[in-house]
């Protein structure tokens, strides 16, 4: 039996010990280190995940399960199309359902402001034939029957999915399991075991892996851990509430939102829902030492963030969590196995009266479940993707952004090409590590 969100009271499903070598080590079970582990196997490598808590215990798991091309970054964009045709081949190979459908994803205009808004992810679309259109407000009026609110219009991407992330990502790891991975839970990476400037091994809380070639997909970690090994990437962590409603009439099959909400037919006949607009950050060291960098898109936005004095204790960036330990103590990973934020009180409120008053034929809205996730922003954006050119043998890909679960696999088969040294087939340019320090502008990537 399945209980979500996934914590501590959840049986180890993999554990221990963990194997003393391995070609590849991966730290973090979320979909990035899932599908990277997972498309290596298939190949004969010889992988090691390492989880400090649970397999998909963070964001893997308590995302809302979009998965969209719609409204991506330009660069991101072929990934993502990759990734569309990997959900599908991997939910047929798993053997599992994990609720995929091809239901569509719809961004409503309340204004014609909101619809011009379109115009740009419009031409990156017609250079990538996709089936993204902008339709007007009685195709809206047709396609929502029975909102109370009169849409301008909307994007609309018919070809975009949706998936249960808490049945995927955990039959996906399944499935890496089943080419050869060994995943060990409850199992944190403490640091990198270097020799002669190269990655050597990574010590675990269950001791040293020797290996040649190390994965960071930490999500909201990533930063702590590369910190300590000289590594400075300007990632903060934000809180982002959910809930999930019981069954209802179905009012829309697929994903859908305005400014105010965003929502998703789930396929046991409930909605997802969360709040649109802000996300909350917490202030920290990290919040303070990397401001500078988050400036641009700040601007662009300057409502898209709210604050809060100081992150909960043991958070990634809290005032009293550790920015050094040695290998052989304990790390700030073991203090947070599973990062479990509280959801915001209001937000659910709001959530629950604005999806009643926006679809009223529904009838009361009452939340069966409710939740919080840390998203790992970047200050563009866009994610990191890329080999670290300080340390031979470490690669990272982290900093999703809050979009990190639909484009999961095609990541993943990029980063196994990368650790193999092959031709990634994309340009990954935009996504390497040494644009925050390289004097390179900031250039914020799409916000939704
Ligand atoms: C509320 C919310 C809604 C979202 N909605 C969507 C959506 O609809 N569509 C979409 O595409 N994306 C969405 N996202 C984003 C998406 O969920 C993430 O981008 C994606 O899951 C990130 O995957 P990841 O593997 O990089 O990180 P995570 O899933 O966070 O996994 C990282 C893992 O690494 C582990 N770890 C960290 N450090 C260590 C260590 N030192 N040792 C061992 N283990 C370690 C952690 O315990 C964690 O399990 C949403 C995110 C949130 C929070």
């Amino acid at each position: 039996m399945l209980t979500f969100p996934f914590s501590l009271a959840d049986p180890i499903r993999y554990p221990g010990p963990p194997p003393q070598a391995s070609d590849v080590v991966i730290i973090g079970g979320g979909v990035i280190g899932v599908t990277t582990a997972l498309f290596l196997a298939k190949r004969n490598i010889s992988v090691t995940l390492v989880e400090k808590g649970r397999i998909a215990a963070e964001q893997s798991s308590r995302n809302w399960g979009w998965i969209r091309k719609q409204g991506r970054d330009a660069d991101e964009l072929p990934i993502v199309i990759e990734a569309c045709r990997l959900w599908r081949e991997l939910a047929e190979e798993s053997g599992e359902d994990i609720g995929l459908n091809q239901t569509g994803v719809t961004y409503l205009a309340r204004s014609q402001k909101d619809l011009a808004g379109f115009d740009a992810f419009m031409k990156i679309a017609a250079e990538h034939d996709l089936d993204t259109r902008l339709i007007d407000g009685d195709e809206t009026a047709n396609l929502f029957e029975g909102a109370s609110r009169r849409y301008a219009g909307a994007m609309v991407t018919p070809s975009d999915m949706r998936a249960e992330p808490w049945l995927a990502v955990p039959a996906l790891a399944r499935l890496a399991v089943r080419h050869g991975v060994k995943i060990v839970e409850n199992c944190a990476a403490r640091a990198l075991e270097l020799s002669a400037g190269r990655v050597s091994g990574v010590w675990t809380e269950a001791g040293l892996i020797a290996t040649s070639s190390v994965l960071v997909a930490g999500g909201a970690w990533s930063s702590l851990f590369l910190r300590k090994h000289g590594i400075s990437i300007p990632q903060l962590s934000v809180r982002a509430t959910v809930a999930a409603t019981g069954p209802l009439p179905e009012i829309h099959a697929g994903a859908a939102a305005d400014a105010q909400i965003a929502f998703r037919r789930r396929q046991d006949g409930g909605y997802t829902l969360a709040p649109g607009g802000s996300s909350q950050l917490s202030l920290g060291p990290d919040a303070f030492r990397h401001a500078p960098k988050y400036l641009p898109v700040l601007k662009a936005n300057p409502l898209g963030m709210r604050y809060r004095l100081a992150a909960p204790a043991a958070f990634p960036d809290s005032w009293t969590t550790p920015r050094d330990w040695t290998p052989d103590g304990p790390s700030p990973f073991e203090a947070m196995r599973v990062l479990d934020p509280a959801p915001e009180h209001a937000r659910l409120r709001a959530i629950e009266h604005d999806f009643q008053a926006l679809f009223p034929q529904i009838g009361p809205v009452s939340l069966r479940t409710t939740w919080a996730g840390m998203i790992d922003a970047m200050p563009d954006v866009v994610p990191i993707v890329d080999r670290a050119q300080a340390i031979d043998g470490l690669f990272v890909a982290t900093g999703m952004s809050g979009h990190g679960f639909g484009i999961g696999p095609g990541i993943g088969r990029v980063v196994a090409d990368l650790i193999q040294g092959n031709d990634p087939g994309h340009r990954l340019h935009r996504f390497r590590l040494a644009r925050f320090s390289d004097g390179s502008a900031i250039r914020p990537g799409p916000g939704l």
